[in-house]
Formats: C-alpha cells, structure tokens, sequence
C-alpha cells in the first residue's frame, strides 16, 4: 500500500517562526541574557505561565532539565527518595539520579495511572513525588495531592507529554509545587529539544532560576520577586541548562496552535478508540472523570492474548506499515522499568510488568486527516484479525 500514513511527520512550524529566527540571525542574539529585556525566551516565559495560570516559568534545555531543577530547587538532602510511577520515560529516573536522588518505583495499572494502593503504601518512606503523566495519562490528583498534602510532601508534575491537559479545569502541570513540560519534538509543542517549568512559589523559581544559568545578576532579567534572588547569590551551583533564544522563537508562534491541536488531538483519539474498542482483543482504557485529555497518540491493551499472539499483532501491523510499539516487547524499551540497569535500587512491579507485556503504542499526530485514521485502524483490526480470527464487532 502506498497510502500508509506517516505517524512521524511532523506538523510544519508556523511561518511567524521564520520572521523570529531571521530577526535573530541579522542580529546575532541568540543568548537569552544579552538583550537588556524582552528576549524571546522571557517573551516565552511571561506568555507560558500567563497561557497557564502560573505565577512563574523558567525555560531550559529540556525537560529532564527541568525536573532535575525542579528537584534541586527543593533542596532534598542527598540520597532523598523520590517517587516516581513505574511506567515511565527512561529521562525520569535518570533526573532524580542526576540529582543525587534514589527513584521509589510504584505500580501502576492496566489504566495507565498510578495504583493508589501501593502508592499510599509506599509514601511514607520518599521526601519528594514526581507524578509522569505518562503519554498524558492523569492519574488521581485528588487522591494524589490529598495523601502527599497530609505529609507535606511536596509533589512535581512531568507534565512533559500532558501540554493542554485538564483536571476538574485545572490545567495539568500548575497542581503540584512544580510543572515540567517538553518541547521535543514528539510533544504537543516542537522546537526539537527544550523544556519549561512552572510554579507560584518565588523561592523554587529564583533557586531554579540561578542554577539554570542565571550567573551574575542575569536574575535581574527575570519577571520574579526580585529578593527572592538576593539571598541566593553566589551561594547555588551554575549548571547552564538555559533554553537559546532560537529554540524560543520556534516555540512561542506554536502557542496560539496549541487549542487547535489539542482539540484535534482529543477528537481523533476518540475516534480511533471507539473503532479499537469494536474488537473483542482491543481495549482502550477509560480516562478518569475529573480528566480532559489532550492525547497525540494513542495506547491500547491486547486482551486474552498470549505474548507469541501479541507479538505476532505487533509483526502483522508492521509488514501491514503501521508500526505498533508493545512497551513490554519490543526490545530495550526506555518505558520498560526493567531496562533501567542505571537504577542504585531494584523493584518488582508485577501489576505494571503485566500491563506492559499487552500494552500497545502508536503515534498519533494530530494533523491526521480522517482517512488517515481509518487506514491506520483498519491495519490494527485487519491484523488483530490475522492472528485471532474474525472480530466480533458487537462484543458479547
Ligand atoms: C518526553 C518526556 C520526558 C522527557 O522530556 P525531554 O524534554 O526530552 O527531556 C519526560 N517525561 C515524559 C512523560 C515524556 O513524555
């Protein structure tokens, strides 16, 4: 087939970005620090927590950047245990290692979210939460925040793959003491690499702030509490994690795109997953209530399948040229926990193991056209079908 669609391409950047990037160019500004005000990266951050409802954001280099100085504004004592779900991307356990941190893995179910059993189970033996909400997946804030709140734990959102995201309207990533998004390419808002954080505290951003590369008096540039700074002066390590003023002109005319993306993003995930759901061998998870979604791709779980039936779905899929990630199987995964031999300590997560051996990825891009949509379901039931027999389209 030749119509196979393309679930790597990505959207074109807005042509405002090139009017941006030739401004810089002429004038050779690309450091956020040279320009006495208005640079693009503080344009960016004053129009993010603004598009947000957060008091203060700081752009960096990534959003493993991010979450490591998110952990390190908290000042945690060497060694903190830092919770982290067990279904997440490679990059989240290496930031709390990287911040001299030891990663508490909990389980999570065949939903995507966090199991709040062994999560509560687990809580009082961690200093800090990172919630990753996984592929944009929401797990129980409520119940999350409630917990953590009665144990003045502080929580950090990864809210990398959640841009746009709500709970009961609150937009994912300003609940916790800190959000941390993406800007890499596979995430709602491309510039390659880059990544934000947001907080309303004045202490974490100045902290933040410093030790991202604010040398000097660079903090005077930022849109912060301006004593919040004075009593961090020289006293804060300097691991220049800054975003470039390139990588912000790319990021800010994407913003007023970012409404139409999510709600394309949602309208065609919904989509999908109700012809996913037709098969008796498919199951797209429900979100929970409290969740809008904001989804450029989409999971799925193999049920009553055995790991040769998954496998050879994930094979049919592929020769078919749709490519279908099982997390589980596919080999050196970085969202398979068992492949983190950088980890100082080991867990066993059965119930997480579990819903990774079925758990089925495929991308997304909101831009698909609807034809699109119908090709790349087809593939999926068309190849289901090859391995299990007909489908039931109305279930039993
Ligand atoms: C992409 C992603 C990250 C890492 O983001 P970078 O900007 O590439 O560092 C972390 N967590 C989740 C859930 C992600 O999807």
């Amino acid at each position: 087939m030749s119509n196979i669609p393309n679930v790597h391409q990505a959207e074109p950047i807005p042509p405002a970005a090139r009017d941006a990037i030739d401004d810089l160019l002429q004038s050779g500004d690309l450091f956020r620090y040279t320009a006495p005000q208005d640079a693009p990266v503080t344009l960016l951050e004053q129009d993010f927590a603004e598009m947000l409802g957060s008091t203060y954001a700081l752009a960096v280099s990534s959003c493993s950047a991010a979450l490591f100085l998110a952990l390190k504004a908290m000042d945690l004592p060497r060694d903190a245990r830092v919770m982290i779900p067990g279904f997440t991307f490679g990059a989240v356990p290496s930031a709390v290692i990287h911040a001299d941190c030891i990663p508490v893995l909990c389980e999570v179910g065949e939903n995507y979210r966090i199991n709040m059993a062994d999560f509560e189970a687990k809580l009082d033996d961690v200093q800090a939460v990172i919630i990753s909400h996984m592929r944009g997946h929401t797990s129980d804030m409520d119940a999350i925040m409630t917990l953590c709140n009665a144990r003045d734990i502080p929580v950090v959102e990864d809210a990398a793959h959640s841009l746009g995201t709500t709970w009961h309207g609150q937009n994912i990533g300003t609940i916790g003491k800190i959000g941390c998004f993406s800007f890499q390419s596979y995430k709602m808002v491309n510039a390659g690499e880059g990544g934000i954080m947001v907080t309303d505290d004045a202490d974490l951003i100045a902290r933040a702030v410093i030790m991202s590369g604010a040398y000097e008096h660079n903090w005077k540039k930022h849109d912060v509490l301006q004593e919040a700074f004075a009593k961090w002066q020289n006293k804060l390590p300097l691991y220049n994690q800054r975003m470039s003023n390139l990588a912000a002109a790319v990021i800010r005319p994407q913003l007023p795109e970012l409404a139409r993306r999510i709600r394309d993003g949602r309208t065609n995930h919904d989509y999908m997953a109700a012809k996913l759901n037709a098969s008796q061998w498919i199951q797209v998870p429900e979100k929970l209530a409290p969740e809008v979604r904001a989804p450029d791709s989409i999971q799925f779980n193999m049920v009553g399948m055995s790991e040769p039936e998954i496998r050879a779905f994930a094979d049919a899929s592929k020769a078919r040229g749709i490519s279908v990630q099982v997390f589980g199987l596919s080999a050196d995964n970085a969202r398979a926990f068992w492949n983190w031999d950088f980890l100082p300590e080991k867990f066993d997560l059965p119930q997480t193991r579990a819903m990774l051996m079925k758990a089925c990825d495929v991308r997304m891009p909101v831009q698909l056209p609807r034809e699109a949509l119908d090709t790349i379901a087809d593939i999926l039931l068309a190849s289901v079908e090859d391995v299990m027999g007909e489908t039931r389209a109305y279930g039993t």
